[in-house]
């Protein structure tokens, strides 16, 4: 790519964006009767227009309809987890039969560590990455404790050999090395922190090669980039719904079990009414029968009011892929990249933790400040960039494809080139 610093430029990339009119689908924050840069997208995505009226259509269902809503002809809510399966399937590259929405993200974890984690005899480890999201951390250490072992003797918290980036390699020479002793390796499909997009198929193998299970916590990794779930042979995965896939506020979470499990009715798992086969649910005879597929890791019915959102959001993604919105995010946080590092002022006083191969990488660039952070990150804000702060002196900044410009990268650089020149000079 030649990209160029000028906003000539960034409009003329707008013009030639062929996805450029989803951002007109979106509820843009305003700040001062403006339009805010909104690169918070990795911590809760923007609201899409079309959620108020399939959450109003349940609404109205519920009103007009009571009881009788679960069996409503275009969206029985009986059957609404099944209205989410395709777009999902779209979204991770897991088949239908692999992927459900249900709760949200830390209950599903727990619900796969009790599938996943099966300690048995010296095979009692458990990989986790060093600086997994302290949600993820707890989880994974109170499974332990609760079957009586010690986190502090088996559970493994990886870090990388030198600064914040992993190589593939030496997180494979790490599974290799604990063999026998792994049960389960649980990873990032995209570090929150550092926006590292890891091998989740050669993790996914290393493990199986020593007999360990590999599981991948996908928050980051969902409607940021495509994913190929199903053929990367990965055990397990969840997300949440409400950072790249605009579900709103604690939206709908959602997990992959691969079918070699999935189908599987002897599988180990926590099971709850909604997970038996819906065929023979009411017939409430205490007999568990598996639904078919990941359905058996349903508890409960489903939150309506929140799957409705969920399939708001996913219409969005159904008028285009993955593969279309990701060629565009690698030319917009390409773009984001190049104005950073070619503008004298800005490059001396950052420094970007992600990595440079746009391989390795979502839309999100961490940008380290060398002082003065958490000014500028407040003036920012007042200027009506929104982005997010991560101690120490670190800022996230996430262009998504759906609803950023290449005007929002333009102008968030310009202005943030000003606010660093006004620091250096005081
Ligand atoms: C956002 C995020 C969470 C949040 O968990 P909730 O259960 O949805 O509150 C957990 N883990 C990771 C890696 C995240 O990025």
């Amino acid at each position: 790519m030649t990209y160029k610093n000028t906003p000539t430029y960034a409009q003329e990339q707008d013009q030639l964006d062929p996805l450029n009119h989803f951002r007109s689908e979106f509820h843009i924050p305003q700040r001062n009767g403006e339009d805010c840069i909104y690169f918070c997208g990795n911590s809760l995505g923007l609201q899409p227009k079309l959620t108020q009226s399939y959450i109003q259509h349940e609404l109205d269902n519920w009103k007009a309809n009571g009881v009788e809503g679960h069996f409503d002809k275009d969206r029985p809510w009986v059957e609404y987890h099944k209205l989410s399966k395709q777009s999902l399937s779209r979204l991770t590259g897991g088949q239908e039969n692999e992927v459900v929405c249900m709760n949200n993200l830390t209950s599903n974890l727990h619900l796969l560590l009790a599938s996943f984690y099966q300690p048995k005899g010296k095979r009692v480890k458990l990989m986790i990455e060093g600086g997994a999201f302290p949600s993820d951390h707890y989880a994974a250490e109170s499974h332990m404790r609760r079957m009586g072992i010690d986190p502090a003797e088996h559970l493994i918290t990886l870090t990388p050999k030198q600064g914040s980036i992993f190589s593939t390699d030496e997180i494979v020479s790490a599974i290799k090395n604990y063999d026998d002793e792994l049960a389960l390796v649980m990873f990032p499909g995209i570090q929150y922190y550092t926006g590292q997009f890891f091998d989740m198929k050669a993790i996914a193998k290393a493990a199986h090669d020593v007999g360990a299970y590999a599981g991948f916590d996908l928050a980051h990794a969902v409607g940021n980039l495509p994913l190929t779930l199903h053929d990367d042979n990965v055990d397990f995965a969840t997300w949440c719904s409400y950072k790249y896939v605009n579900s709103g506020p604690g939206g709908m979470s959602g997990i992959f079990v691969h079918e070699r499990h999935a189908s599987d009715p002897e599988f180990p798992k926590l099971t709850g009414w909604w997970g038996h086969d819906s065929k023979t649910r009411f017939q409430m005879d205490n007999q568990f029968v598996p639904n078919p597929g990941v359905d058996a890791w349903m508890l409960s019915n489903q939150n309506i009011l929140s799957s409705a959102a969920h399939l708001a959001s996913l219409a969005i993604f159904d008028q285009t892929s993955m593969q279309e919105l990701r060629s565009k995010s690698l030319k917009l946080t390409g773009y984001l990249e190049y104005l950073l590092l070619n503008d004298p002022i800005i490059a001396e006083h950052i420094e970007i933790l992600t990595p440079s191969n746009a391989e390795e990488r979502g839309c999100q660039l961490s940008v380290f400040i060398d002082s003065n952070g958490k000014a500028i990150f407040d003036e920012l804000i007042e200027a009506g960039v929104i982005l997010d702060w991560r101690e120490p002196n670190v800022i996230r900044v996430a262009p998504t494809p759906l609803y950023n410009t290449f005007v929002d990268v333009w102008t968030f650089c310009d202005i943030f080139k000003q606010l660093i020149q006004n620091h250096a000079s005081k």
